[in-house]
């Protein structure tokens, strides 16, 4: 695609990175046909195509963006199917990424978004703010009927239809908090590794028994998990929003603590239970790139981040108490098989071990989960939720594996059967408690 920057304008290594982004694409359309909302809605401006020519636009007049600009690039997903289908190698995530925090500074939303949107990028990140949330949420649940249903093809949901999908979202009871920060469990046996595992934001609170499971299989296996203190939320959902300077500060803060175990005491990974986080986390080197201070340390910490099946693929693991007779419906996450590129480990793994994994038909297809979207998309979300269940019935699965909390959550609401973390279908083989019992 030819632009035409100004040689100030490509003085700015962002604008520099989006020119060479831009150029890559050779407009051939091939994306548009694994995109979801181009597949939902049929508009070539909710394709990649057309949204990249919306962001070449925005930023070569470097004006405000428009109203109708700003509504298409909130119905993308970052989903990244569009980086997968891609022949010609464009990396849409930096280029949405950016406009997104160009959205940010130079956009005014109306009042009652611009509230909506301080919320949640206050309370998410943060587990006790969360889990207060929860609790009110759960509260107020029962008048969710009152409030109106999302429309189709409205041009930006209200504050009210957002409202509603949150409380739909809201869990019914809120498990008890996993272990503290700091805490470090040994090893069962001799020491054959030290890993740090992520303890995330949402996650911990709706479910801290994955991280319980990700621990019982290393340690079980003679990896040393530490909880590393003053750890903070990756900084994924703030970035996914443009908030680009609350993202970073966390993303340093963590690189910091992170940097200083490693050093101090060892590690061999920083291990993520749920891909969303550990998609950002591996980009840090690249978020950080222009960081004097942190370029280095980011990179390192970039490399050191593994998802938790990717490390667990290089471990022998105990043998399997499954026998073969339960059926997984495997959904691979957008961010696991788009964003990290991570499609066949999990499967492997969970066949190794002695399921009988189907896979989902349109797997290369959101569930509308996606960070926040679900709430600030509620219309889009549930459609693509539906679509997605719907093809998960249709392999007839006992459970429904994913690597990612939000998904799961988004999943479970729409269906009855089981939504559990790949990781605890392993604990469970390796010696671990059946999961979805609770
Ligand atoms: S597939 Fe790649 S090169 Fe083709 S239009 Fe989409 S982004 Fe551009
Ligand atoms: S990230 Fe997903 S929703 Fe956004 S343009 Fe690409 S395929 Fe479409």
């Amino acid at each position: 695609m030819k632009t035409e920057f100004s040689l100030t304008q490509l003085a700015d290594p962002d604008i520099k990175e989006a020119d060479k982004i831009l150029r890559a694409c050779v407009h051939c359309g091939f994306c548009t046909a694994t995109c979801p909302t181009y597949v939902l809605l049929g508009d070539e401006l909710d394709s990649p195509r057309g949204r990249i020519y919306l962001i070449k636009e925005m930023l070569e007049k470097d004006k405000p963006p428009t109203p109708d600009v700003v509504k298409h690039i909130d119905r993308c997903l970052s989903c990244l199917a569009c980086m997968t289908t891609c022949p010609s190698g464009v990396n849409y995530m930096h280029l949405v990424d950016q406009a997104r925090v160009r959205i940010e500074r130079d956009y005014t939303r109306p009042l009652t978004e611009r509230l909506l949107r301080s919320v949640l990028a206050f309370v998410l990140p943060r587990p006790g703010m969360f889990r207060l949330s929860m609790i009110l949420a759960g509260l107020a649940r029962p008048f969710a009927a009152l409030l109106p249903t999302p429309s189709v093809g409205a041009s930006s949901p209200g504050l009210l239809e957002r409202i509603k999908a949150m409380l739909a979202l809201a869990p019914h009871g809120l498990p008890q908090p996993g272990p503290a920060a700091g805490t470090v469990f040994a090893p069962v046996g001799r020491r054959r590794g030290r890993v740090a595992l992520l303890q995330g934001c949402a996650q911990q609170v709706l479910a801290p028994r994955i991280n319980q499971a990700a621990i019982n299989v290393l340690t079980r296996h003679g990896i040393e998990v530490v909880l590393v203190k003053d750890e903070q939320c990756c900084g994924a959902l703030t970035h996914h929003m443009g908030q680009d300077a609350d993202a970073l500060s966390r993303a340093r803060a963590n690189i910091i603590v992170w940097q200083r175990e490693a050093d101090q005491n060892g590690l061999d990974a920083i291990l993520v239970t749920t891909s969303g986080c550990g998609t950002v986390i591996k980009d840090y080197g690249y978020l950080l790139r222009e960081d004097r201070a942190f370029a280095g340390p980011a990179a390192r910490i970039s490399t050191l981040a593994k998802d938790i099946s990717e490390y667990l693929a290089g471990i022998e693991l105990a043998p399997s108490t499954q026998k073969g007779d339960v059926i997984v419906a495997y959904h691979s996450a957008c961010s696991l098989q788009h964003g990290q590129k991570i499609t066949q480990l999990p499967k492997e793994l969970l066949s190794k071990n002695g399921f009988v994994v189907k896979d989902v038909p349109e797997s290369h297809l959101c569930c509308g989960s996606a960070g926040t979207y679900n709430i600030l998309q509620p219309d889009i979300a549930s459609r693509l939720r539906d679509r997605k269940v719907a093809n998960i019935a249709l392999v007839k699965p006992d459970m429904i594996a994913a690597g990612n909390i939000g998904c799961m959550v988004q999943i479970a609401g729409g269906t009855s059967v089981p939504v559990v973390h790949t990781i605890e279908l392993l604990d469970w083989a390796t010696g671990g408690p059946r999961p979805g019992l609770n």
